[in-house]
Parts: C-alpha cells; structure tokens; sequence
C-alpha cells in the first residue's frame, strides 16, 4: 500500500525546511501524470515560488558516455559539501524509457556523494518524450532550489538533443572531454561545443597527462574559430582527473569566475528570464495538449473521425480541423 500523500501544505513547509524525505515525495509528485497529482505539483510550485532562494547556480553537464560525467560530478558534488555547500544533482536522460530504468538508477553511481548529508541525488525520471523529461526536470530543480541546494548539477545522460534541453535550463554549461581524440572522434557536435562555457578534459592521470595537454590544446585552438559568445565569457578549456581530484578544485573556481561575470554584465538575470519564457511556454503547450485530449467531446470525436479517416471517408487534415472545432468553434 503506498503511503498518503501528504498535504501541500505540508509538502512545501517541509521542502523549506530542508526535509529530504518531503523533497522526494514532492518531486514523485510533480514527476507523477496522474490528473489529481499534476493539480496539487500546480499548487505546490505555486506556494513555493515566493522562496526561491535568489542566489543559486545550475550547471549543465555533459559529455560522451564513458568520459566519467558521473565521476566527475561526484568529485565536483564532494568538493563543494567539503566547502559546506548543499549540492543537487538531477539528470536528464530521455533514453531511460527505453532501456526500462533511469542510468543513474540502475548504476551504483556516485556511493560517496550519496551518502553526504549536503548532497541530494535524484535519479531522472522516465518520461515519455524528451519534453516531458526536461519539464520535470525544470519543476525538480525549483523544489530542490526552494529546499536549500544552492548548487544545482544537471547532467544530459543521453546523447543528442538532451544537451539543448539542459542547456536551456542551466546558468553554465560544462563540456567533458576524453584526453587525446578530436571531438570528431569523441562524438560530438560542433553546436555542443559552441555551447559549453567550460571544457574540462578529464581523465588527466597517469600516462595520460600528455595526451590531456594535447587535447586542451587542440580544444583552445578550435575555441578561436567560434564567434563571441553573447554572455561575453570566453570559454575556458581545463583538465582534471576525476579519479585523483586534481583539477576539481580549480573547475569550480572557473565556474565560479564564470558565474561573477555573467552577473555583473547582467546576463546571468537575462539569461534566466529568456529560459522563464521558455519554461511557460513549454509549460502552456503540455497543459493545452493534455486538456485537449481528456476533455471528453474531444474524446468522442476522435473515436468517431478516427474510423472514418481510416476508411478513407474524411481526409485526415479535415478530420484534425473538425476535432479541433470541438474546442475552438
Ligand atoms: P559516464 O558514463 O560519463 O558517467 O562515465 P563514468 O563516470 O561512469 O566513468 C567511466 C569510466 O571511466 C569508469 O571506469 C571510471 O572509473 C573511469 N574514470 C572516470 N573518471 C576518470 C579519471 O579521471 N581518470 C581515470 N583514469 N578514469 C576515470
């Protein structure tokens, strides 16, 4: 039997609180698709919005699989609760469907970090379409953002449009890299890269520290051909062994770096403003979808137009024209 939910009331007093438990069960919640739990998420963002802490810092993060994102976010996440900063990692990882279990869930990922009473970690949620997955994960961030998690670390798990998602909802965007191969190579697109406000070759140890310098080079070489930037960064390119934690250290310090310019050349607070329109009108779109679908004239119709456009009685442009005229006459 699962438990009662607990009220809204209840949910947002203990997120503000810093209750890590509530916090779980109110991101199940806004996670959840079921009619009854998408009102009270509603009501819940809604009471929580008045104490969205102002200074908080959401950093996008990605890489090919296998370049140790989850390594590295483990030694950038203990780095910053060394430093008494409460630290959220989420992900984005519309893939999970598909493989029947979340990366993040399935691995033993992140032992250390997931133990730290500063850190909560939260594997991202199977979600039906990369917009749904990226919608929650924007509604995830404001709950762990309302509960204290100054530090907010989005990793793209999959590979491919999963990164502009990320990068719409983040202030930084990082980029990991593999020591030695040319991004052809490593699979990665040029727009990703035009994209990152910092990239870090990882894996810099052992007999790799020369091929690392190699690539940090290649990569500060290829930085030149792109255009400025609009938040007026140039893009650093670091190295790090996420294993050893060299590096970690001054990653951080860039981002941070980062983070002062982009403040103090106002970016940062346009930035945010543009992804808030972005997130409306996402936000706009799924409500409009699933309104349309349930309201039950519409149901009827379809059920009706369905069976004619199949026999080739109405032409399905027609047919869409006259389901929507059950809403919008
Ligand atoms: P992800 O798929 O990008 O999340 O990569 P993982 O974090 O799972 O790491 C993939 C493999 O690379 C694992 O075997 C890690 O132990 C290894 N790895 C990660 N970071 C480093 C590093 O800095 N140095 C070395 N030598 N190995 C690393």
């Amino acid at each position: 039997m699962p438990r009662p939910l607990p009220s809204v009331t209840e949910l947002a007093d203990g997120i503000r609180r810093g209750d890590r438990v509530l916090l779980g069960r109110a991101i199940t919640l806004v996670e959840s698709t079921a009619p009854a739990h998408q009102a009270q998420a509603g009501e819940l963002m809604a009471a929580l919005q008045a104490y969205a802490p102002v200074q908080t810092f959401r950093v996008g993060i990605t890489g090919s699989p296998g370049v140790g994102k989850s390594t590295f976010i483990e030694a950038l996440g203990k780095h910053l609760a060394g430093q008494g900063q409460k630290v959220a990692v989420l992900a984005v990882d519309p893939t999970s469907q598909v493989s029947g279990g979340s990366i993040l869930g399935d691995k033993t990922r992140m032992e250390q970090l997931s133990v730290d009473p500063l850190a909560f970690i939260r594997p991202s949620p199977a979600g039906d379409s990369l917009g749904g997955v990226a919608r929650k994960t924007r509604e995830t961030i404001a709950l762990v953002e309302a509960a204290g998690y100054g530090v907010v670390l989005v990793e793209t798990v999959g590979v491919g449009q999963s990164e502009t998602a990320v990068h719409r909802m983040t202030d930084a965007f990082l980029l990991l890299l593999l020591p030695g191969a040319g991004d052809e190579l490593q699979g990665i697109k040029r727009g990703i890269v035009e994209m990152a406000d910092l990239l870090v070759v990882n894996k810099a140890d052992g007999d790799r520290v020369q091929l690392a310098n190699q690539a940090r080079a290649h990569y500060l070489n290829a930085l030149h051909l792109f255009p400025a930037k609009e938040n007026g960064w140039t893009p650093r390119v670091l190295a790090c062994s996420a294993t050893e934690g060299t590096g970690i250290a001054d990653v951080w310090a860039t981002l941070e770096t980062y983070k002062k310019t982009a403040q103090d050349n106002g970016f940062f607070d346009k930035n945010r403003q543009v992804q808030a329109h972005y997130w409306f009108r996402d936000a706009l779109e799924q409500e409009l979808r699933t309104a349309f679908y349930r309201h039950p004239a519409v149901q009827e119709k379809l059920n009706m137009l369905e069976e004619a456009v199949a026999a080739g009685r109405m032409s399905p442009f027609a047919a869409a024209r006259e389901v929507l005229r059950v809403v919008f006459p």
